[in-house]
């Protein structure tokens, strides 16, 4: 029988209570380090006073209003955005998927406003993930995802991850966006390097194509600086994030240049959810707690500590480890292992991570995690893995008996 949860996911025997910072607590008092915190949700770790203090002050005021009407607490939310980035205008959604579709509608009517609706055309990446709507399953493209959904919307075109001269053969005066994740987080904890985001500038400045950056999982501080692509310098026509600026709470945005955005006029997109009160308290605390330079430099100065053991923790497990990557504290091992085993041996240790595809584990810890934290964590992974080394062990003895 199915059961009353529809059963699209395949979950851990776990549950937890309540949490406290970077720690997530079950019934029965048990403690997990969480280095998924909801797969790079909760920034700011659990139960952060301050962010439980905007939600349940704004809680006692007024949840929802609709967009019919003026709100001020959206209008503060998309205020900070513009001030802080290279955009001009912000759409408040409730979630990355919700992002990613206004991203390309947005795109279809910057094109057809210019008068060039045929240029439709979105080149993407293999292992990008945009989400599960129609619309995100078609940009990314995967069987996995798109399986038996089809017909799937047209006007992608995939290109393999990084590379340079398919990337420039993809692209011509016909594209109408390339869409990408400076890092991408389920395809692998995969970075653009600073010659492709360059690239990817020029290919824009030749082409015209508008650049749309995903920053659902790399942004809000998780690489060090606000947005992962402010490292590179290039910035996007259009960005979409979610994930840690709600700390939780859901909430996504657009964010867009003025001319980019230009024909979006009123009638033109909407959401009854998006950008309601009690979201974009919660959002607004986020991001003044993200965007201070000082808890940035902080992110950086934890990262490198982290990065630093966990090279040790790679050379002391050759047989389960490959390589670090990443950056900031979206971090990623590569395993010579399936990942789905490091995970599980990380149960048995308490302690929570998220596999990624691309044969990688995924480290996401909340941005507040500690020092004593980073080291407990690399103690965690380093009994995960000699679990893993041990259980492989036993299952060569029985395949050679
Ligand atoms: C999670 C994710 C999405 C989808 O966000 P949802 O909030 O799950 O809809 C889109 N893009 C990227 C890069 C993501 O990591």
């Amino acid at each position: 029988m199915i059961d009353a949860v529809l059963p699209t996911y395949n979950r851990a025997p776990l549950s937890f209570d309540r949490g406290e910072g970077a720690w997530a607590i079950a019934a029965d008092g048990t403690r997990y380090l969480d280095l998924g915190a909801g797969i790079a949700v909760n920034a700011l770790g659990h139960a952060h006073p301050e962010l439980v203090q905007a939600l349940t002050e704004q809680a006692g005021r007024i949840w929802h209003v609709s967009n019919l009407y003026q709100i001020p607490q959206q209008q503060a939310l998309a205020d900070r955005l513009v001030a802080a980035t290279f955009a001009d205008t912000v759409f408040v959604t409730n979630s990355g998927t919700e992002a990613a579709e206004l991203a390309i509608k947005m795109v279809r009517k910057y094109w057809d406003h210019a008068g060039d609706p045929e240029r439709i055309e979105i080149v993407t990446f293999e292992g990008a993930f945009h989400g599960r709507s129609t619309g995100a399953i078609a940009a990314a493209g995967s069987a996995k995802m798109t399986g038996g959904y089809g017909p799937l919307m047209p006007g992608f075109v995939q290109v393999p991850w990084g590379d340079a001269d398919a990337l420039r053969a993809a692209v011509s005066d016909r594209t109408a966006a390339i869409m990408v994740e400076p890092i991408q987080g389920e395809g692998g904890i995969r970075a653009l390097d600073d010659a492709m985001m360059r690239l990817l500038d020029e290919l824009r400045q030749t082409t015209g194509c508008l650049l749309v950056f995903d920053e659902v999982q790399c942004g809000m501080g998780r690489t060090g600086r606000l947005f992962a692509h402010e490292w590179s310098g290039v910035t996007p026509d259009i960005m979409m994030v979610a994930k840690g600026i709600g700390g939780g709470f859901p909430l996504g945005a657009v964010l867009a240049t003025e001319r980019t955005a230009a024909p979006m006029t009123a009638g033109s997109h909407g959401s009854t959810y998006g950008g309601n009160p009690l979201a974009c308290a919660v959002g607004c605390k986020v991001l003044d707690i993200i965007a201070d330079p000082d808890f940035l430099a902080e992110v950086n100065r934890k990262a490198g500590l982290f990065r630093q053991r966990l090279e040790g923790l790679v050379d002391g497990h050759p047989d389960v480890f490959e390589a670090v990557r990443g950056q900031g504290l979206m971090l990623g091992l590569k395993c010579r292992v399936p990942p789905a085993d490091v995970v599980r041996a990380g149960y048995a240790e308490h302690l929570l991570t998220v596999p990624a595809a691309d044969n990688t584990l995924r480290l996401l810890p909340p941005l507040t995690i500690s020092d004593d934290e980073i080291a407990e964590a690399v103690a965690r992974l380093d009994r995960a893995a000699a679990r893993v080394t041990a259980e492989a062990g036993r299952s060569g003895d029985r395949a050679a008996s």
